[in-house]
């Protein structure tokens, strides 16, 4: 029998639910990312606490085979450098006027999102004598940030007389990349080949292109230009369920718990708020301490399934917010055993996928939203 080894998280508490990231497949994921793309260069998207798998470990554990790293918001980046990572940084989302001094400060590129925020980047970098690096982000049919690629000269006009700022990158964003009907994708990708008609027509170097997302580099090889932006490929997971698997990945992130409570439960005694659920006949019950508060969807509530002892069994009743209960019917559980709420076990596997499709959502959500109360764990395959 196993010996249930109690989880020590680096904060020195213990507790029967936690996260275990196996380092070894993102290597893995970002090699096979990088032969499938070549001789296009990698961006690996660590934004949104590394899709759940931990900012830290994941950046740093990655960022020497990593050509560039992608973040979201100006904090992530930050973060980045006060852990001494070396490699460079686009922080992908929206500016903030004030919080430029910090970009240039952290030596984080900046998106510039427009020809406003272009100018004061460059002021503000004259101000403190350096120069800015920027990807100019232009909008090809997102409507989300960036120039409009029927406006996009202004922006590339203006970079040129922006003495402090160095346009290192021109990139875009899909937003039907991961649909089987790729034709919107085709013309935001015809619009900004368009747009980057100006650096040949004006005789100048091309910035660094960029387009692709995990959807696009399963489906668009044309959109590699010269690096992708691979986020929930790194981490194993597919975007939808139909989408091609065109390069092999294997998911890192898996989510494990410990029965804490075992009882039979008979018919007529509903289980949980709302009394949601009852048997018919007397059920074996155990209660898992996790919930909705460690980013487990309530919405998952009489849906969802765990895996005890290589097998799958279906929770029931409502998920509170730190418990929830497992139907074991007429098998055995004891205190202390391992259960999977997302990954392999045995053969057996529930994914990210099944989770985003019981709650009604997508993978990125499932993982993205396990919060930070769930400690991370880190292994490595020894092997490999
Ligand atoms: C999040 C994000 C990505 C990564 O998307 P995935 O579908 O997870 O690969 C790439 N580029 C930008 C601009 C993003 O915001």
């Amino acid at each position: 029998m196993q010996i249930h080894q109690p989880v020590i998280t680096t904060n020195g508490s213990v507790r029967a639910t936690w996260v275990e990231v196996n380092l070894s497949r993102l290597t893995k994921n970002l090699q096979a990312i990088r032969a499938h793309v070549a001789p296009a260069k990698v961006m690996i998207i660590v934004k949104a606490n590394a899709y759940g798998h931990g900012l830290a470990e994941v950046a740093k554990h990655l960022s020497s085979y990593a050509d560039y790293i992608g973040v979201a918001v100006l904090e992530e980046g930050i973060l980045l450098r006060e852990l001494g990572v070396k490699a460079p940084i686009l922080v992908l989302g929206g500016i903030w006027g004030d919080q430029l001094p910090h970009y240039l400060q952290h030596d984080l590129t900046l998106t510039a999102s427009s020809v406003e925020r272009l100018e004061q980047i460059d002021t503000v970098s004259r101000q403190m004598g350096l120069k800015a690096k920027v990807h100019l982000k232009i909008d090809t049919g997102m409507e989300r940030i960036g120039v409009h690629y029927y406006n996009a000269h202004t922006i590339l006009e203006s970079a040129l007389k922006c003495s402090n700022v160095e346009v290192e990158g021109i990139f875009s964003h899909f937003a039907n990349a991961d649909s089987s009907d790729l034709a919107h994708a085709h013309l935001q990708m015809e619009r900004f080949n368009e747009v980057l008609q100006f650096y040949k027509n004006h005789s100048l170097p091309m910035p660094i292109r960029h387009m692709a997302n995990s959807p696009a580099i399963l489906q668009l090889p044309e959109s590699y230009y010269d690096m992708v932006r691979p986020g929930i490929m790194l981490y194993g997971v597919y975007p939808t369920s139909e989408i091609a698997r065109t390069v092999p990945v294997l998911p890192a992130l898996a989510w494990k718990s410990r029965v804490v409570y075992f009882k039979v439960v008979n018919p007529g005694h509903p289980v949980s708020y709302g009394s949601t659920w009852q048997s018919d006949h007397p059920v074996r019950v155990v209660t898992l301490p996790v919930g909705y508060g460690d980013g487990y969807f309530r919405s998952l509530s009489n849906k969802t399934q765990v895996l005890i002892r290589g097998k799958k069994y279906p929770q029931v009743g409502r998920i509170c917010m730190d418990q929830m209960m497992v139907n074991i019917e007429t098998d055995s559980a004891f205190n202390g055993d391992e259960v999977t709420l997302l990954g392999e076990l045995d053969g057996e596997s529930i994914s990210a996928q099944d989770l985003a499709d019981w709650a009604g959502t997508i993978p990125y959500e499932v993982l993205t939203n396990i919060n930070t109360r769930v400690p991370r764990v880190y292994i490595t395959e020894k092997n490999n």
